[in-house]
């Protein structure tokens, strides 16, 4: 048996995990000397969301950050996570920006690259892991980790295979949500040591409490490579910690050899360090919850789930949506619960609970999904499921980054019109972020003042501001309109909510745009309005025939479920 070899996640995905991705990069560079003398395997530093937060709450450049993470991290590879045809975003890009991307990302610093896809379809990590090996990085390949009946040994042996001849030259068993066991562990990393010979890494998350025995199993069954996290940034929905790995496996066969001495100076540095976040670190992220091997619904989801509810003032369907879930999930195929599919699945599932009837409303993004724009499901969608979520439109059947136009010439000439170009990343930049980009390369985006501890923590922006108040019998509307204590109310009768022809929300959301109006004449089902709800875009159809008689809303509208849109004669 040969030493398990360890990656610290501190840098990326421990902070993402925890405080929601707002390390600041000049609270990583006073101990990145110190990192580097450890003799980690490698240090994960970019990607996931690391990328899009620097941008959009940090104001720091994520192309910066890697470079001054380089000049001081010299001995140790640096690491990062690619979401494969997605990159370091939310949709799939087309294949000249993806090379563009890995080798401007080679070229600032980024050694391995770990390729993933969220429903492990390779056809979405190919173009990003031949480029990736032309420019002579290390390329970990990546199988995503999930409990199904599609999701077995042998299928997971297969694609690892597929990756191991393609070129990879390592391999990660992905287990973002924390689902896996002891004994799947062994099983899965024995089954692969026997089929495969490139190095295997196991990256999971503590959420369900069983990661680091898990670990041990796998060590035991022959992992080589192990993800950790230094200890204040470990536990919870992050890595196993690194001095406890370290420490449990001394003396073993898998001795990692690492220094705890240095690790426990690396450790006093993050320890204090965590008290400066600890205003953001919200105390569901550093619980052990087993409802995720129940549900095999992420940490991270859950609550991101509950704040959709809050959102809609339905926190009381909370159980309710936990039993939609897996019922969604099963019946789009099965896919791995990871960004962009977590909130696919998660989104459907509250439509279905909300609205009342299942597939009614279905956002954009799962029409797509369904549509196979995001890949081939692991399990194929049912006839009647595809007939309710597309209608009459046909699934996909190529490698979705076929149908894009390459566009590099196009954001290249967009962003040198926009006067943002000062080196060549600054385009990458902009063609994976083009609403928030603009902004934060021409100096207008201020970093986020940082919560203090929640004592002081101010009134929250996401109080709920509208309340229905029920009053000897009469139905008001409550409105919160500022902080000030100033308040509205109005009948209910006031709000248009009964009127004749009328359109109306199924759910609360912003009007994104309206595409009829006044006089348009429109057919039973025609678009009229995209909503978004969310953070998804959902079609509003016309409930019947007629002409636009009125629109009640304009684009960038707040609407509540039950509002009424568009009035139509
Ligand atoms: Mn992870």
């Amino acid at each position: 048996m040969a030493k398990v070899k360890l990656t610290d996640t501190t840098l990326r995905d421990a902070h993402q995990s925890l405080i929601a991705t707002r390390m600041r990069t000049r609270d990583m560079l006073p101990i990145a000397e110190k990192l580097d003398e450890v003799g980690f395997y490698s240090l994960e530093v970019w990607g996931g969301a690391t990328f899009d937060s620097s941008i959009r709450y940090l104001n720091e450049d994520p192309w910066d950050r890697l470079r001054a993470l380089k000049s001081a991290i010299k001995k140790t590879p640096l690491q990062m996570l690619l979401r494969g045809q997605n990159l370091v975003g939310y949709r799939h890009y087309p294949d000249d920006i993806v090379s563009k991307f890995v080798e401007h990302a080679a070229e600032s610093g980024i050694d391995i690259f770990r390729i993933f896809d969220a429903v492990n379809d390779i056809r979405n990590m190919e173009v990003s892991i031949k480029t990736a090996i032309r420019v002579g990085t290390h390329v970990q390949g990546t199988v995503c980790y999930t409990i199904s009946p599609v999701h077995t040994i042998p299928a997971y042996v297969m694609m690892a295979k597929e990756l191991e001849e393609m070129g990879c030259d390592s391999l990660c068993i992905k287990d973002m949500a924390g689902l896996i066991s002891p004994q799947a562990a062994y099983d899965l990393v024995s089954a692969l040591k026997n089929e495969i010979s490139i190095p295997i890494d196991l990256h999971s998350h503590c959420t369900s409490g069983m990661a680091p025995m898990s670990y041990l199993f796998a060590a035991e069954a022959g992992v080589d490579i192990l993800d950790t996290a230094m200890s204040p940034f470990a536990w919870g929905t992050s890595q196993p910690p690194t001095e406890s790995m370290v420490a449990a496996l001394q003396g073993t066969a898998y001795d990692t050899g690492l220094d705890l001495i240095l690790l426990t100076e690396i450790k006093k540095y993050f320890k204090e360090l965590k008290e400066k976040y600890r205003g953001i670190l919200d105390p569901i992220s550093e619980t052990i919850d087993t409802d995720v091997l129940k549900y095999q619904i992420p940490g991270g989801m859950l609550s991101n789930l509950v704040s959709q509810l809050k959102e809609q003032n339905a926190l009381d369907r909370y159980e309710d949506v936990l039993a939609e879930m897996p019922k969604v999930r099963e019946e789009l195929g099965y896919p791995p619960l990871v960004t962009p599919t977590s909130q696919i699945v998660g989104t459907q599932a509250v439509m279905n609970v909300l609205v009342g009837e299942r597939y009614k409303v279905v956002p954009k993004e799962v029409k797509d999904y369904a549509k196979g724009l995001y890949g081939k499901t692991p399990a194929p969608i049912s006839d009647e499921i595809l007939l309710k979520i597309l209608g009459n439109e046909e699934p996909i059947t190529c490698r979705p980054a076929d149908l894009l136009e390459p566009e590099l010439d196009k954001v290249t000439k967009e962003a040198e019109e926009l006067g943002i170009v000062r080196k060549p990343e600054d385009i990458l930049t902009y063609a994976i972020y083009p609403a928030i980009a603009p902004k934060f390369l021409k100096g207008e985006i201020k970093e986020e003042v940082l919560l203090q501890p929640r004592t002081q923590e101010p009134a929250s922006s996401h109080m709920p501001t509208q309340f229905k108040v029920e009053v000897d019998g009469d139905l008001f509307d409550v409105k919160i309109v500022s902080a000030g204590g100033e308040m509205s109310v109005n009948r209910a009768s006031e709000i248009p909510e009964d009127i004749d022809g009328a359109v109306t929300a199924s759910m609360q959301g912003m009007v994104l745009k309206i595409k009829v109006k006044k006089g348009d004449i429109v057919a039973k089902d025609d678009v009229v309005l995209v909503l978004e709800a969310m953070k998804m875009e959902n079609n509003v159809h016309a409930t019947h025939e007629g002409t636009v008689k009125e629109i009640l809303v304009q684009e960038g509208s707040t609407v509540s479920a039950g509002d009424a849109l568009i009035v139509i004669g």
